[in-house]
């Protein structure tokens, strides 16, 4: 399998696309073509153990590496040392939906889910393509993904990572969860703005020639950790195929019919796997995209229009609080077929006036293939109430957003298609948001909220976050956000 960029014409393997992360133009890396996965081969997945039916997947993308070898990273990446129970992505049936859980690894979100296996693709991608400088990888996060770089990455040898979080724009557990990450080679800064600004930041540094030369003069090279890098995308990829043979497994569905997938959606990195796995052939019928008061995702799906000059707002799912979805470029590089010279049109037009339109085809493709709407913060706690008086199921907020526009979609369209509602964070990481909205009570600390979520639900809370209550705080850098490759050149100790 060859990879190009979404704004050049280019010709790489999966190895310089993963070591990379970002193409030097500022595209994005993609693969020249989707692999087939028949429905035969899918029906192959059901019998399987998650880490053998994630190897048949990335094995069609990772294409530099004997499949002896892909399914070994696999092993290591989805073992029960990783994800406690052994299933690390099962599906939960409900009464009218199916919860495709991906918060059982070792950070309690989603972000596990690539990100345990990304280090095993990063340094077998460097041994593969001869790359003996230290690979750096820069990291903005909105919460969950800086936890789960750091945790897949600290202590890899030949690698780095730098995390910067946007200050007071995470919930109390996802900050400690990084300032008190262990490791030789982690830091970890909070920058003065929202998550735009810190991921505005990190592409403006990748965007640095000058930077990138004082680094290999030091033996050091720059790689990405956010969904932008490709190696983050494939692995989740492999989830849908294995939600789809679970649902198979359950009798919920026959081999071949189609179903719903219903995302909650910031950075466009989730819902973009369901994509790409449908162009694979999983047999799809709608993507419904969801998301929280930030909803420029919902106007673009239902106008074409991809607008960014609108109010911010702190959402209680911080981890969707994001109105410059990266991802989005991927979509429009299909959608525009693969027209290179569009994308870097649209995407400049972005850049410079914070907007743009799609041409009329694409944006009927798009409006034709998803389904976008939101739910608020109130919507969200209804839901997190609802589903837990009727079913007895406690979800996130940002799962809550889901199985609420999951809702109303059926409402409005009376679409009986069978749907996973992906869930992508552990209720333990927003204790306050859940508890207040199944018993109306509040805490002021978080911790305590957890021990009362734990005694009212009986769900058990993860393990490691539990012990945040006594790890000491170690990263406590904070900065402007014009500042942050000053702080890259001080953590780095580079001139
Ligand atoms: C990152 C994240 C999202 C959004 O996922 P994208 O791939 O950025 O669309 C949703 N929920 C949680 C809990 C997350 O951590």
């Amino acid at each position: 399998m060859r990879y190009t960029s979404t704004r050049a014409a280019l010709d790489l393997s999966c190895a310089q696309a993963v070591v990379k992360g970002i193409s030097q133009e500022g595209g994005l890396f993609v693969p020249v073509s989707f692999p087939a996965f028949s429905l035969d081969e899918i029906g192959e997945l059901v019998s399987l153990p998650y880490y053998k039916r994630a190897a048949k997947i990335l094995s069609k993308y990772t294409t530099d590496f004997t499949y002896e070898k892909v399914e070994e990273m696999c092993s290591k990446a989805y073992g029960a040392d990783r994800f406690p129970g052994g299933d690390a992505a099962p599906v939960v049936a409900l009464k009218d939906s199916y919860v495709l859980e991906l918060f059982r690894g070792p950070t309690s979100a989603f972000k596990d889910m690539a990100l345990q296996m990304l280090p095993h693709l990063m340094t077998n991608s460097m041994r593969a393509g001869g790359v003996t400088d230290e690979v750096v990888i820069l990291v903005a996060t909105s919460g969950d993904t800086g936890k789960a770089a750091l945790e897949g990455f600290a202590d890899v040898p030949g690698t780095r990572v730098i995390v910067f979080y946007p200050y007071g724009g995470v919930s109390k557990a996802q900050r400690l969860q990084m300032v008190t990450q262990k490791g030789e080679n982690v830091d970890v800064c909070a920058v003065r703005g929202n998550f735009d600004d810190a991921q505005t930041g990190v592409k403006n540094i990748f965007a640095d020639e000058e930077f990138a030369a004082v680094l290999k003069a030091n033996g050091k090279q720059l790689s990405s950790a956010n969904s932008i890098n490709f190696g983050r995308l494939v692995p989740q990829i492999a989830y849908y195929f294995s939600a789809y043979a679970d649902m198979v497994k359950l009798g919920a569905i026959k081999l071949g019919d189609k179903i719903n997938v219903c995302v909650p959606t910031g950075n466009f990195g989730n819902i973009l796997a369901a994509d790409y796995a449908q162009r694979m052939g999983l047999p799809v019928n709608k993507f419904i995209c969801a998301s929280n008061k930030n909803n420029v995702l919902t106007d673009f799906i239902n106008t074409g229009v991809y607008d960014r000059n609108r109010e911010f707002y702190k959402t209680t799912s911080p981890s969707m609080d994001i109105l410059i979805s990266s991802n989005v470029e991927r979509l429009i590089y299909q959608l525009c077929g693969h027209d290179n010279k569009e994308v870097s049109a649209l995407m400049d037009s972005l850049k410079e006036s914070g907007k743009y339109a799609l041409p009329e085809k694409a944006a009927n493709e798009l409006k034709e293939r998803y389904y976008g709407s939101w739910a608020d913060d109130d919507m969200a706690a209804e839901e997190i109430g609802r589903v837990y008086k009727e079913e007895g199921y406690v979800m996130d907020p940002h799962t809550a957003v889901a199985s609420a526009v999951y809702q109303k979609y059926r409402e409005k369209t009376c679409d009986t298609t069978k749907t996973i509602v992906v869930s992508t964070a552990s209720p333990y990481k927003f204790s306050g948001t859940v508890l207040k909205a199944i018993s109306g009570r509040e805490f002021d600390d978080e911790f305590e909220a957890c021990d009362e979520l734990e005694r009212m639900t009986g769900v058990l809370m993860p393990e490691k976050l539990k012990e945040l209550r006594t790890l000491p705080e170690r990263h406590l850098s904070v900065c402007d956000k014009e500042d942050m490759e000053k702080k890259v050149y001080e953590f780095l100790h580079v001139k």
